[in-house]
């Protein structure tokens, strides 16, 4: 019988992503699980008309363990958990931070409880490069100190990597990998799923594409007096395909037992730094549009400058990302065409 891997926040914009290599590159079995509180189902058939395979999926908060261990005790010979699922805004979380701390943590806490009950042998968990916080030493590498999490945020993934770190360290039959994502946009080049929060946007590329399009009429750079080359913020982003890629990756060297630490990290960005202005420019080149912006007012919880050291991740996961900038634009301007057109018809 073949491994399943559990993929929690499957129906969401990196899990999605990520389900479809999976299916795509191994031969793997995938169980998703989603409280599509910032997803919808219906990114399920897009998943399987874009790879022609099916996945089984359950509807569960992972806060709620009585529902997580009712309705996934029946599943066997899981291989692994890739764990997504967590609120991801900085803004939101600066307005709402118990949102934060409860979600995010209690449903790293559950999942992993499952793991132990289950015997499950590996793990994947999302972090961020927002754990570095303000760093002064940049590009920065997976040994680089943590500072203080300029946002609730931020802090829920500094607070779950620790987690992580602790039980991991406890289990010896249990292996971790925590990646840290750097800022990841972009959409499968099929066009058909892409980023879809539920809600206004928060993260720059959908508001450049919703401005774009017409559903935003003018968006802001969040401050244009940072210590920058042109004063608005550095970020390193990096194409969701190519994160998704390193999932599969990682998946595979935890289950080939070529994990050397118990608990690896890995730093997930391009090592190319671009600011919120040279984003924009590459948008217009690509497209060939014109964004209505203006510079606005410095957004609370923003880091100044940063971007990845990303060697470890080549070397040990023989990871290699393929997308520039403006492949990562063009790619998200065609999946917000698309939505536009679904909309229509
Ligand atoms: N940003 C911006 N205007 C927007 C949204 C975001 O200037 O409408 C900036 C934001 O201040 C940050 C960068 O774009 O400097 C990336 O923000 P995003 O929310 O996409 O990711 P974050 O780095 O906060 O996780």
């Amino acid at each position: 019988m073949d491994k399943t891997i559990i993929v929690t926040g499957g129906a969401g914009f990196i899990g999605s992503h990520t389900i479809i290599e999976l299916l795509q590159q191994t031969n793997y079995n995938v169980v998703s699980i989603d409280n599509y509180s910032n997803s919808g189902k219906e990114t399920y058939n897009r998943i399987e008309k874009i790879t022609g395979k099916k996945i089984n999926y359950f509807e569960l908060d992972l806060c709620d363990w009585g529902s997580l261990d009712k309705n996934l005790s029946a599943l066997k010979n899981i291989a692994g958990v890739i764990h997504f699922a967590a609120f991801k805004s900085v803004p939101e979380s600066m307005t709402d931070p118990l949102l934060y701390y409860h979600n995010n943590i209690e449903s790293l806490v559950n999942i992993l409880r499952f793991c132990k009950e289950k015997n499950i042998p590996n793990f994947i968990f999302s972090s961020s490069c927002s754990v570095y916080g303000n760093i002064n030493k940049l590009p920065v590498t997976e040994d680089s100190p943590l500072t203080k999490a300029e946002s609730p945020y931020a802090y829920t993934k500094q607070v779950g990597e620790q987690i992580v770190d602790s039980f991991t360290k406890t289990n010896t039959d249990f292996s971790s990998v925590i990646l840290r994502y750097f800022n990841p946009v972009g959409a499968h080049k099929s066009a058909q799923i892409g980023e879809l929060p539920l809600g206004p946007p928060t993260s720059l590329v959908p508001i450049i594409t919703r401005t774009a399009i017409g559903l935003i009429s003018k968006m802001h750079v969040h401050g244009d007096t940072y210590n920058t080359r042109d004063g608005s913020c550095i970020r390193d982003y990096i194409h969701v395909t190519d994160i998704a890629d390193a999932h599969v990756k990682a998946i595979q060297y935890l289950i080939e037992n070529k994990n050397k630490h118990n608990v690896s990290l890995f730093n997930l960005g391009t090592g190319t730094g671009v600011t919120v202005l040279e984003a924009i420019n590459s948008f217009e080149k690509v497209t060939g549009l014109k964004l209505n912006y203006e510079i606005g007012l410095r957004r609370d919880g923003d880091v100044e400058s940063i971007y990845a050291n990303n060697n470890l991740a080549k070397q040990e996961l023989n990871w290699e990302p393929k997308f520039n900038i403006d492949a990562m634009m063009l790619s998200a301007w065609k999946w917000q065409q698309h939505l536009s057109e679904i909309k229509k018809n």
